[in-house]
């Protein structure tokens, strides 16, 4: 009889075995089920599990995990911790004890952020780091990775202040950095080249965050300096309180200029006012000057006269003859008349200097009472006599109401005009006037009756285009642009070509009148920066 010898069942039996008794009796496939079922299959006996130990072991493993996972290190960034970890599981699930002693090795490794030998973890760093481009996806990934990169360094450089030495400084390393990655893929090295880059950046930014909240500041300060310095009621006083207000509304590119306009007109202004009192004064000490020489003149006259009549009471009394006594009459009544002549002759030209004085000082309460009236002018702009600020915030609300009740849209434009300082530097600043006098009724006068047209501040205005969306605004702004090529501005004979620039966006449903116009005003840059004469839509 043949003894039969019993053969041990290779692992790869076993093991299939061992998930087949899972399957059947419908057990998850935790490795102490798989271990109990691997050793039924095998004929050993079940393993003595000291679960309370596994468990606590497990229990550290997973804190230690969790707490790890996203923190970061030269060596063990967050995404090579989840790749670390996804080979791990692939390379040791089936084994629990395995697992479990290089997952421990695993968390020394990143707690130290030392790197780990693959024979202990399962993980090959250098697969990682080289990104090698094995896998078509991981290419292509790789790839977008790299335009993205590109694309936020782009953006990142705009951001960077042109006139900064740290700016000039960060720009070419971040291009550098960027360009090297792109060549050679990602490394750690870079990364946390990257990372000290990324931090730098975000001292310059938040430290040009800061200058910008100083200098809200110090415009407040220097606003509110100038309103204690300025006369009573005075134009500067008002203008003040509007550009403070203006800052008070919150920190705009668009609010800053407003008020930076603002401040350019008041001295403007002041400096004209100035002048124009000044040559008043001057006018009047001129007048006084030649009122004391005619007052002088008149004296010397009398004085002339008293002498005479002097000379002829005495030739009065030493007169004997009738002939004598007429002839003396007659040189006192041409004495008499030439003074009387004399006298009216001052008194005329007195009369004529006091009538001028009192023009001169009426010019100067004249120019005084306009700047004040300027400064409180209600809704209308006092040189285009279109709806100043405050018309436009009117204007606003009553297209609000109308909104409310149709439910309708609105098409908010912003209107810049080009190189206008050029034109004002050139010409002078009252040739300025003029053309923003010309430029208002020329778009007055092809707008639709229900549209608004406003002057925001400066050279801006805004125009309010109800029933109208966005397209139909830009093409609106654009028919108006191209009208404005075809009139000539004409100033002392000559024609100039006036453009604007603009950008329009469509008002939404609760929103601030502000906050339309800030989008207006980024499609307004774009159309500044791409050409200008043309609008652009937000
Ligand atoms: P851009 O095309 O970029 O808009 O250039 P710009 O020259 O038009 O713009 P900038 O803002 O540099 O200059 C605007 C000028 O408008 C400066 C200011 O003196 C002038 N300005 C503002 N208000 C008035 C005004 O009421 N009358 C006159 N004549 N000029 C004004
Ligand atoms: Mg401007
Ligand atoms: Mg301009």
């Amino acid at each position: 009889m043949l003894e039969t010898q019993r053969v041990a069942p290779s692992p790869a039996v076993v093991a299939r075995g061992a998930l087949r008794r899972l399957a059947q009796m419908h057990l998850e496939p935790t490795p102490e089920n798989y271990a109990r079922a691997y050793a039924e299959e095998a004929g050993q006996p079940a393993p003595v599990v000291d679960q309370r130990a596994q468990a606590g072991a497990w229990a550290a493993l997973v804190e230690r995990l969790a707490r790890n996972l996203e923190r970061r290190g030269v060596q063990w960034t967050a995404a090579r911790r989840k790749e670390s970890l996804r080979r791990l599981f692939e390379s040791s699930r089936s084994n629990a004890p395995r697992l479990l002693q290089r997952l421990q090795v695993l968390m020394t490794a990143w707690d130290d952020d030392v790197p780990v030998d693959a024979a202990d973890t399962g993980f090959d760093a250098s697969l990682v780091e080289s990104a090698a481009p094995s896998a078509a996806n991981s290419a292509a990934d790789s790839a977008a990775w790299m335009a993205l990169l590109a694309v936020l360094e782009s953006t990142v450089r705009a951001a960077l202040p042109a006139d900064e030495p740290r700016a000039a400084e960060l720009a070419p390393q971040l291009a550098a950095l960027v360009a090297a990655l792109a060549a050679e893929g990602p490394s750690a090295a870079r990364q946390a080249e990257l990372e000290e880059l990324g931090q730098r950046t975000l001292r310059l930014f938040a430290h040009r965050h800061e200058l910008v909240a100083q200098l809200a500041a110090l415009c407040q300060e220097l606003t509110q300096g100038l309103t204690e310095l300025a006369e009573d009621d005075s134009w500067a006083r008002g203008q003040c309180a509007n550009v403070q207000a203006r800052m008070a509304e919150g920190l705009s590119a668009r609010g800053v200029r407003a008020a930076s306009v603002l401040l350019a007109e008041t001295r403007e202004r002041q400096r004209r006012v100035r002048l124009e009192r000044q040559a008043a004064r001057d006018g009047l000490k001129q007048l006084m000057h030649s009122m004391l020489l005619e007052v002088g003149a008149l004296g010397e006259q009398t004085g002339r006269l008293q002498t005479a009549t002097e000379q002829h009471v005495s030739a009065i009394e030493s007169a004997d003859t009738l002939e004598g006594l007429a002839g003396i009459v007659q040189a006192m009544l041409a004495d008499s008349r030439a003074m009387h002549t004399a006298v009216r002759g001052s008194q005329e030209r007195l009369q004529a200097d006091s009538a001028r004085a009192s023009s001169l000082e009426q010019r100067v309460q004249e120019l005084e009472a306009e700047s004040r009236r300027l400064s409180e002018e209600v809704s209308t702009d006092a040189l285009t006599q279109i709806a100043n600020r405050r018309g436009l915030m009117k204007a606003f609300d009553g297209e609000l109401a109308r909104c409310q009740r149709e439910g309708g849209t609105l098409a908010v434009g912003l209107i810049d005009i080009d190189n206008f300082k050029k034109l004002n530097d050139s010409l002078g600043h009252a040739a300025g006037d003029q053309a923003l006098k010309w430029l208002v009724s020329s778009v007055h006068e092809r707008l639709r009756p229900g549209d608004q047209l406003a002057r925001f501040g400066g050279e801006e205005f805004v125009v309010l285009l109800p029933r109208t969306g966005t397209q139909e605004g830009q093409q609106t702004l654009t028919r108006l642009q191209r009208s404005l090529t075809e009139a000539l501005f004409l100033y002392e004979g000559r024609e100039f070509f006036v453009t604007f620039s603009a950008g329009v966006t469509a008002w939404r449903p609760g929103e601030a009148l502000e906050t339309a116009l800030e989008r207006a005003d980024e499609a307004l840059y774009e159309a500044k920066r791409t050409g200008k004469n043309r609008t652009c839509m937000a």
